[in-house]
């Protein structure tokens, strides 16, 4: 099956009951059993609930991936990974990373006694070069928030294969449309559901897909254990949102050229972070993992003034404010102060992340609406 055949019917049945052709919301916590230990395979709905299954294998189906697992956040998602190691063990991750993985690693983990590496890996190889016989898991994120750098995932898996380390992608940035991480020898990819799968900026919700059977039983253990798990309200409303993940993430992608184009040209603004473009330093790998750009786009203005940035995010009528990205709205935010504030200003900047660094998360609206927008509160400035 084809990616938006996949979307639409990837896991998805008739309800048995009654054959309603969309999955209905399991509204219950319990399940009722014939006879002691004698049920129709649910229990109880953190461990199962029909609705969340649905959803999790229409989610390992779009990640070319056996095992589907949900959880309540994508925060939810990557603690469950990080909750496979003990004590001792050392992770090595991409230094330029969504704020709250940096804040659970080093503000959660750390006191636990994992260690954790953030190191470039715009250059895979010189990853090889953190690997110790503790060294457990890789954690890459690409596109990177907000920078746009390119990781290149399958010489990453090269290295973690060869040392039998685990490889998770946070594949947010992309979505299983753009790029699939386990076909380029990932382990585990991970998603804030959140974003693009969601896409409608109404449920907040992480994942995690898998091929391994003996790993996917260890996070479904966790999962289940430690219970950070979605209701199935949730779920459905994520099976909805899907069904137009492909429409919508070619849409993201063509606005997201458009617009990369026309900042690329005018005169106010100074850098622009986006793959997509030649002159990006990883555009090539860009090319070969992913199948599209994305409407993801970072740049900064002539002059790198904070208040210049602030001037021109409060002049916009159609790019709201605001946290997250991937909803079918237009948004921005100022990473500095908002995604990014509980990186201290040294790190930021060491990775380009500086005062009047603006994010867009290009929504499907119509091109020259949101190009005019930008015109305008340019204008502003
Ligand atoms: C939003 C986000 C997360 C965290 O997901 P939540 O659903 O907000 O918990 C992780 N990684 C990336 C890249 C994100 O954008």
């Amino acid at each position: 099956m084809k990616f938006g055949t996949k979307a639409i019917h990837a896991g998805i049945e008739p309800d048995p009951a009654t054959g309603a052709i969309m999955t209905p919301i399991y509204q219950t916590s319990t399940y009722v059993q014939q006879s002691p230990g004698d049920h129709k395979g649910y229990e109880y709905s953190r461990t199962h609930n029909p609705t969340r299954t649905a959803l999790q294998n229409n989610l390992a189906a779009l990640e070319n991936g056996k095992h589907g697992i949900c959880f309540s956040s994508g925060l939810g998602a990557i603690d469950a990974v990080i909750k496979l190691f003990n004590p001792g063990d050392e992770i090595i991750s991409t230094n330029d990373l969504y704020g709250g993985s940096y804040r659970l690693f080093t503000k959660v983990y750390e006191r636990y006694g994992i260690i954790f590496k953030f190191v470039p890996m715009s250059d895979a190889a010189s990853i090889a070069d953190h690997i110790t016989e503790n060294t457990k898991m890789i954690w890459v994120e690409t596109p990177t928030n907000p920078m746009m750098n390119i990781i290149d995932i399958a010489a990453v898996a090269k290295l973690s294969t060869g040392n039998k380390i685990i490889l998770a992608v946070d594949n947010t940035f992309a979505s299983p449309y753009l790029q699939n991480p386990l076909d380029l020898g990932a382990d585990i990819v991970m998603h804030s559901v959140t974003k693009y799968l969601g896409g409608h900026s109404d449920v907040v919700m992480g994942a995690l897909v898998v091929n391994d059977d003996e790993l996917a039983k260890k996070l479904v253990f966790i999962q289940n254990a430690t219970g950070a798990t979605p209701g199935p309200q949730d779920c459905f409303l994520v099976i909805r949102g899907i069904k137009t993940l492909h429409l919508r993430m070619e849409r993201h992608s063509q606005n997201g050229k458009t617009i990369a184009a026309y900042l690329k040209n005018h005169p106010k603004v100074d850098k622009i972070y986006w793959p997509g473009f030649e002159s990006h330093p990883n555009h090539e790998i860009a090319k070969k993992q992913m199948r599209d750009y994305g409407g993801m786009i970072s740049f900064t203005l002539v002059g790198n003034k904070e208040s210049a940035a602030r001037k021109l995010m409060e002049s916009f009528q159609i790019f709201a404010l605001a946290e997250s990205l991937g909803g079918v709205e237009s948004l921005c935010g100022h990473p500095a102060s908002m995604t990014h504030a509980s990186i201290p200003k040294e790190e930021r900047e060491k990775v380009g992340l500086v005062d009047s660094l603006i994010r867009l998360s290009v929504g499907v609206e119509d091109a020259e609406d949101l190009k005019n927008d930008l015109a305008n509160a340019l204008s502003k400035i």
